[in-house]
């Protein structure tokens, strides 16, 4: 099987060809498919096994084939950025590596993936938001924080994927979690698509994924 067996738009094809992935490997192979015919995911997949570009490379072509960075409110500057696409990840290595392959995925197109994570200077995260953000990658308690803030707002928000979920859950960012995930302005499960993905599978993990998939496939490699 190859990359090419799925129906990726041309943009992404050549961008993989550019990461030099020549074979999916099995949670891409499994999970792509279907988030591609936007169906809910929960994931058991440990890190290396390429459950990252399992979740950008279906993301991220939805996002160009959709077309809807155009209806997105417009910000230049300093104004309020609305992601098109949620990435939380528990730690700032994490989400780096998330983004450093978000940007590789993306490269040559208009979407704009962007980083934010706690213990960096806020004020300089804010200002470089400014550049245009339509797929986050973002620690819970610093997306909180701007959230509160006015900078980002989840109003258009239509792809959301908790990363190591469990990971989360040990550090603590349940609360933040769940302020973000049932936020006021947040599509609603079924407007929204939502992907978990977790090395573990416990009762507090299965309790997330009740409360914020809908109708979800169960995929364990
Ligand atoms: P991850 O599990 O997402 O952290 O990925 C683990 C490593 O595997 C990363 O360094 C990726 O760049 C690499 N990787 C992901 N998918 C593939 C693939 N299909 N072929 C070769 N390497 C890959």
């Amino acid at each position: 099987s190859s990359f090419n067996d799925c129906k990726l738009t041309e943009i992404i094809k050549n961008n993989i060809a550019l990461t030099k992935y020549d074979r999916p490997t099995p949670v891409q192979k499994y999970a792509i498919p279907f988030i591609l015919a936007k169906r809910d995911l929960m994931a058991c997949a440990q890190t290396g096994s390429g459950k990252t570009a399992a979740f950008l490379v279906p993301i991220l072509n939805q996002i160009y084939e959709g077309g809807p960075l155009q209806n997105v409110p417009r910000s230049g500057g300093r104004s309020k950025q609305y992601p098109l696409a949620l990435v939380l990840a528990p730690t700032r290595e994490l989400a780096t590596q998330i983004y450093d392959e978000a940007r590789k995925f993306a490269y040559r197109s208009r979407v704009r993936p962007f980083v934010v994570y706690g213990g960096a200077d806020v004020g300089s995260q804010m200002r470089d938001l400014g550049r245009g953000c339509h797929l986050l990658v973002a620690t819970p308690g610093r997306l909180s924080d701007m959230i509160d803030r006015g900078k980002i707002g989840l109003d258009y928000c239509k792809y959301l994927i908790l990363d190591e979920a469990d990971r989360m859950l040990d550090m603590g960012f349940e609360p933040q979690i769940r302020r973000i995930v049932q936020d006021e302005k947040m599509p609603t499960t079924g407007v929204r698509q939502t992907l978990m993905f977790s090395a573990t599978f416990p009762k507090e993990i299965q309790r997330l994924a009740q409360d914020f998939l809908e109708n979800y496939i169960f995929l364990a490699v």
